[in-house]
């Protein structure tokens, strides 16, 4: 088994291309992004179609891909992070019902761009199945689907399927039943990243990598190499945040792991069906998140080690014996089909996570300073909904994105250590204690609502 090495996604392309030039010195532009995820990327992207003769520079501390974007579960999501309430401007929930349907909207938008520039990313527009372990989690999953027709989801948007119908589609060992919802689709994430950034290039942005940005002010990007004076400077680091001087408590960098089986033989996948490539989640407080690749493997992810004290983020993603343990046991446990597959490779990556659990897209004109992200564990296709309404606020044009309700949202600050620190490995320490209490008694755990309501995820 692999481990490390910024994960499977790049060692299956045949590793990191070779990297681009950094800096070469002091330069002015019209918009300087920071960080070559796929915030910046497609912030790039959207305005460089916008407006062909804007000069777009990309600052990148590695290689364009090197954090989330590079490693993450490849799942589409046209769901984002956040309880209702904090988008539901007045009590009213139609702020939230216009961002849930952008959201929608995004998973086919990032699979037009694919198509229409020929970027073969693996993208299956399978939907995504939340299973059921055990009845309390059947319970929350109702609970869940009928919330969301309170928010104006339909059938179509997300709906229960029963036992026999699940298992229809997949065999999942013990399933009670799940959730449907088509806007979801899978996609192998270092492809998108690749192709993207090629696209940008194409178009005319230039991509500096090896270029840490060590400090952000008015109109400026600072380098070890010079200044980047711009009319926009535009934040896209998530997780590694907090390594710039003045927002230590923006947003912390949580963890998240992942491993991959080598393909499954034939007789493995007729027991286990599968044959549409949905993203597979459970419905736990610490859940895992499945998908079926390209080449017929399992790539499956969780949560780890949640967070390194002094939000410390590792380098390339070397992953504890421990955690691929508990990631193995999870997917025997879910597919005893694929109990001895060989784990080809382990990695793990940061998320960007906002103290109120809540993304925000933030362009203030007098400083020329913008940023977006905080998606937790939701920005594949977040990302792109952001460079589009990035792209509208820069040019200054009023637009249905710009009025969403997560652009210029007021952001609440981390606290500073230790307590961040204990308080995020007491939540993450309670929400295990709920789920194994939800095995035993099969009843929704209150100790799991208390934890969402403190920790304002939910
Ligand atoms: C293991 C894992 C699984 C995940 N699974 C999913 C999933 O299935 N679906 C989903 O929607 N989301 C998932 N996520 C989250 C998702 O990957 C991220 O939300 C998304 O990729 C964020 O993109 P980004 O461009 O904002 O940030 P990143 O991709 O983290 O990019 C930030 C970039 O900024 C660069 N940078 C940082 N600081 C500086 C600096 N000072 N100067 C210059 N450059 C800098 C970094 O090197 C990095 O390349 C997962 C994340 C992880 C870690």
């Amino acid at each position: 088994m692999r481990t490390g090495e910024l994960g499977f996604w790049w060692r299956s392309v045949g590793g990191e291309p070779p990297p681009r030039p950094p800096l070469a010195g002091p330069t002015e532009a019209d918009v300087a992004i920071v960080g070559a995820g796929f915030t910046g990327l497609w912030t790039a992207y959207y305005l460089k179609r916008a407006r062909p003769s804007l000069r777009v520079l990309v600052l990148e501390a590695e290689q364009a891909g090197f954090g989330a974007s590079g490693r993450n579960g490849g799942w589409v999501s046209g769901f984002f992070s956040g309880p209702p309430r904090a988008y539901a401007r007045g009590g009213a929930v139609a702020p939230y019902e216009a961002m849930q349907r952008a959201m929608f909207a995004t998973v086919p938008e990032i699979a037009a761009v694919a198509a229409e520039h020929a970027i073969d990313a693996d993208l299956v527009l399978g939907g995504n199945l939340t299973v059921a372990l055990d009845r309390a989690q059947l319970v929350r999953l109702r609970e869940e689907i009928e919330a969301a027709r309170g928010l104006g989801l339909g059938e179509e948007d997300l709906r229960e399927l029963g036992a026999a119908e699940l298992s229809a589609r997949v065999r999942v060992a013990g399933a009670l039943g799940a959730s449907f919802s088509p806007h979801v689709a899978r996609v192998h994430p270092v492809k998108l990243l690749l192709g993207l950034a090629a696209l940008v290039e194409q178009l005319g942005v230039e991509i500096y990598e090896r270029t840490p940005v060590t400090e952000l002010a008015a109109h400026r990007a600072r380098t070890a190499q010079g200044e980047v004076v711009a009319r926009w400077v535009v934040r896209a680091t998530e997780g590694y945040t907090t390594s710039l001087p003045g927002l230590r408590r923006a947003l912390v960098p949580m963890n998240s792991s992942m491993i991959v089986t080598e393909p499954l033989g034939e007789s493995s996948w007729q027991q286990i069906g599968w044959q549409s490539s949905e993203t597979i989640g459970d419905g736990a407080h610490v859940y895992a998140y499945l998908q079926r690749t390209a080449d017929g493997r399992i790539a499956i992810g969780g949560r780890g080690v949640p967070y390194r004290y002094g939000s410390r983020t590792d380098g390339r993603g070397a992953t504890a014996a421990s955690t691929v343990r508990g990631l193995q046991a999870k997917l025997a446990a879910m597919f005893p089909a694929a109990r001895d597959a060989e784990v080809a490779h382990a990695w793990s990556g940061v998320l960007g996570v906002p103290r109120d659990w809540c993304p925000s897209v933030v362009a203030d004109p007098a400083t020329g300073l913008a940023h977006a992200g905080g998606y937790v564990g939701e920005g594949v296709a977040a990302a792109n909904l952001a460079g589009r309404t990035l792209r509208d606020l820069l040019l200054g044009e009023q637009t249905e994105l710009t009025e969403l309700p997560w652009v210029g949202r007021r952001e609440k600050r981390w606290e500073p250590e230790p307590l961040r620190w204990a308080e995020i490995n007491a939540v993450y320490a309670l929400y295990r204690r709920a789920d194994s209490a939800e095995r035993r008694t099969g009843r929704p755990s209150r100790l799991g609502s208390i934890v969402d309501a403190l920790s304002g995820r939910a």
